[in-house]
């Protein structure tokens, strides 16, 4: 997971380019909502600035990290769920020691056409696995900024902008696998959420996917810095319109501090690449 920076002044003008009327239309369906006091409508228009997200996310799911090669695979996904919240307990642990929130069913109905409450992510993540989850460490707010609600502490991380923390202050990699850098506190369990609830250490297609890029690295730091197409794929692997770059810039870093250690996990790269290579 990584950031994609772009401004709010910078993001409502990419929309308004697409649609100068999407804005005010979504202003006025925001007031009906608050009216009724819930989401309700009978069809949706944020499907109109899809287009916004994928070309700011290079086409990525905002949680895994995987390129969407099929439209049909891209969701518009609501970060704060529009509708009701359900109670998130991880599946395959016990449960976690803290607090995440509970169900609301009331629901952020305020959120569901504001421009920093959306991201494209795949079905996998959007519809599989996070579905209408938003766990949080404080206290649910209804309001109609994300930029008011930070004390809510949410767990999972909004990777559009500056609202929310850098995801890779808080996520790297260690080979494949996703790691916390904090070992304590909120920032510790924010990660620990996201890896369970998104499934990021065990799903095989990711697995593979960090894989087959990791070794790719390799070979391409090998050779730099003698070939200038080496360097472009190197440069091209960590930028953020590769697919799982924050496991790419894991790798780089560690690739700097020790080689020895680099080459030992590229080795385990490329074996688990070979020994999952009918999946
Ligand atoms: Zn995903």
């Amino acid at each position: 997971m990584i950031r994609y920076a772009i401004t709010e002044d910078k993001l409502n003008a990419e929309i308004d380019a697409i649609s100068p009327t999407w804005r005010d239309r979504a202003k006025d369906r925001i007031e009906t909502f608050r009216t009724a006091q819930k989401y309700d409508e009978a069809s949706s228009m944020w499907g109109e600035i899809k287009s916004v997200y994928r070309t700011l996310q290079h086409d990525k799911c905002g949680y895994c990290e995987r390129i969407l090669e099929d439209k049909r695979d891209i969701d518009v996904e609501h970060f704060r769920p529009k509708k009701s919240v359900k109670s998130f307990i991880p599946t395959n642990q016990p449960p976690y020691p803290y607090s995440t929130g509970g169900a609301w069913d009331e629901g952020y109905y305020l959120l569901a056409y504001h421009p920093q409450n959306y991201l494209i992510a795949c079905k996998m993540c959007n519809e599989a696995l996070k579905k209408s989850y938003f766990p949080i460490a404080g206290t649910r707010q209804q309001n109609d900024d994300p930029k008011q609600m930070v004390s809510e502490n949410p767990f999972l991380i909004y990777p559009i902008g500056d609202l929310d923390d850098d995801p890779e202050m808080l996520l790297e990699f260690v080979g494949i696998f996703p790691k916390r850098r904090y070992l304590s506190g909120h920032e510790n369990r924010r990660v620990e959420v996201m890896i369970d609830l998104f499934e990021l250490d065990i799903r095989e297609k990711l697995l593979i996917g960090r894989a087959k890029i990791i070794y790719a690295l390799w070979l391409a730091l090998n050779k730099y810095p003698q070939d200038q197409r080496s360097q472009d794929y190197i440069h091209y692997l960590t930028s953020s319109s590769s697919a799982h770059c924050n496991c790419a810039r894991s790798f780089y870093h560690l690739f700097q501090q020790d080689r020895a250690r680099a080459e030992e996990v590229a080795g385990y790269a490329i074996e688990y690449v070979m020994e999952n290579r009918s999946k």
